[in-house]
Formats: C-alpha cells, sequence, structure tokens
C-alpha cells in the first residue's frame, strides 16, 4: 500500500508538482500518465524515497522496487554482479537466476556497459524484483523492450497483482496501460487533471485514449 498526500515539489524556485494525492492499495496498479515534462518521473523519485517532496506526506508499508527511466545499474559489473548487488542491499542472501524474467540468465556473465539499452532495461527490472519488494515503482518501463518482453512484463503486471504487490507505473501506451491499470492518475504541468477508477473510466484502449487526449486538450 501507498498513499501520497498533497505532494507538492520544488527544483529551486520552480514549482513542478501541485499538490498531488493518489491511493493505491495492494494488489492494484495505478497508472500515472501525462505529457513530456508534466513531473511523472519527478513524482516517482518522491515515491521511491529517492527525493523529498516540499509539501505533503506519503505512507507505505513494504519494501520498495525502483526501475528509473534513466537505468541506474553498475556498467562496470556484470549482470550477475548487478543482480547480487541489488538483491544484497535487499538483503537476499541467495538468487537463482533462473528464476528471474526476461531471460536474465542467457545474458549473466555480460558487462552491463556491452548491452543494448533494451538488454539493460531487462536487468533493471530483475535487479527491482530480486529483494521482492512489496511496492514496485516503474518508470516507463516498455519504453525500451522488445515487443515479447513488453508482454512478460505486463503479464508479470498482473501476477504481482495477484500475489498483493502494489505496482506504480508510468506509460504513455493505452493497450499497454488498459491491461493492467485499476486507477489512473493523469497530470499536466504537475497538476493532476483526474484520478479515476478503472470502473468510471471502462472502455476499450482506444476510447480511454482519446478521452485521455480531450482530458488534457490535445
Ligand atoms: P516527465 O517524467 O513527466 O517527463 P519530469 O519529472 O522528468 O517529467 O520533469 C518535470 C519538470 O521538471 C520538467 O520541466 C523538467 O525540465 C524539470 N526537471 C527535471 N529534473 C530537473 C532538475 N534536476 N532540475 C531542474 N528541473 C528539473
Ligand atoms: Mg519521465
Amino acid at each position: 500500500m501507498i498513499e501520497l498526500d498533497k505532494i507538492s515539489f520544488f527544483y529551486g524556485k520552480s514549482q513542478i508538482l501541485n499538490s498531488i494525492s493518489l491511493k493505491a492499495d495492494n494488489g492494484k496498479c495505478v497508472v500515472i500518465a501525462g505529457p513530456n515534462g508534466s513531473g511523472k518521473s519527478t513524482l516517482l523519485s518522491i515515491i521511491a524515497g529517492a527525493r523529498k517532496p516540499s509539501e505533503g506526506t506519503i505512507k507505505s508499508d513494504g519494501k520498495i522496487g525502483y526501475v528509473p527511466q534513466c537505468t541506474a545499474l553498475f556498467e562496470d559489473l556484470s549482470v550477475k554482479e548487478n543482480i547480487r548487488f541489488f538483491a544484497s542491499i535487499g538483503k537476499v542472501r541467495t538468487v537463482d537466476l533462473n528464476e528471474l524474467p526476461f531471460n536474465i540468465k542467457e545474458i549473466e556473465n555480460k558487462k552491463v556497459s556491452k548491452l543494448s539499452i533494451g538488454m539493460k532495461k531487462r536487468v533493471s527490472i530483475a535487479c527491482a524484483l530480486v529483494s521482492d519488494p512489496s511496492i514496485l515503482i516503474l518508470d516507463e518501463p516498455c519504453a525500451a523492450l522488445d515487443i515479447i518482453y513488453r508482454d512478460e512484463l505486463l503479464d508479470l503486471i498482473g501476477k504481482l497483482k495477484e500475489d498483493g504487490k502494489t505496482i506504480i507505473y508510468v506509460g504513455h501506451d493505452f493497450n499497454e496501460i488498459n491491461r493492467i491499470y485499476d486507477n489512473l492518475l493523469l497530470i499536466k504541468n504537475g497538476n493532476a487533471v483526474f484520478y479515476k477508477n478503472k470502473s468510471e473510466l471502462c472502455c476499450s484502449s482506444d476510447e480511454l485514449d482519446s478521452y485521455v487526449r480531450k482530458a488534457l486538450q490535445i
């Protein structure tokens, strides 16, 4: 579970987020969407605990896994070594790489600096999952993934929800969003345009896409 109450954030004098609230229960996925520069990644970094909000409060009740938009891995280490590191900071002693998603086993000995962006994204998601977080924060995770791994990720999010995990997901593609979301927070220029439940929006991906465009006036 994670709950944000009236979160605001300033970079110096410029206000990036203005009084954003949301609640994500166990087993639910909140999707955050909005145009470039609207503050989505800043909001996720605050939810992950990397940045402190200027105003507002956050309540959460579990271990957090975070996949930032710009993948944060140790470039000089191998995939396996990165996985081991993230396991150890998550207090997990042994990892079976065969059990990790995205065919991590097949690239375990590669140095991260030698990987493609999509491969790095697979590793970054695996690193976030390895400590078995109860809250998983994903910032545009599908952007660099090919269709197969995108599908695997969306299926995996479904399973994590069934296991009672909380997912916070930033994305742009409403075909993908429609498969996973329970609540949709739409933000523009740091303001919430709306925060709605799936039952209030329930429609096809195309309808959802045009509803959001209308709400954003684009
Ligand atoms: P989004 O993820 O929705 O594209 P971001 O959260 O990355 O948006 O950025 C929101 C706004 O904050 C943008 O106007 C961006 O230029 C600004 N911004 C992002 N990072 C910094 C920073 N480190 N210092 C100052 N402004 C920043
Ligand atoms: Mg972003």
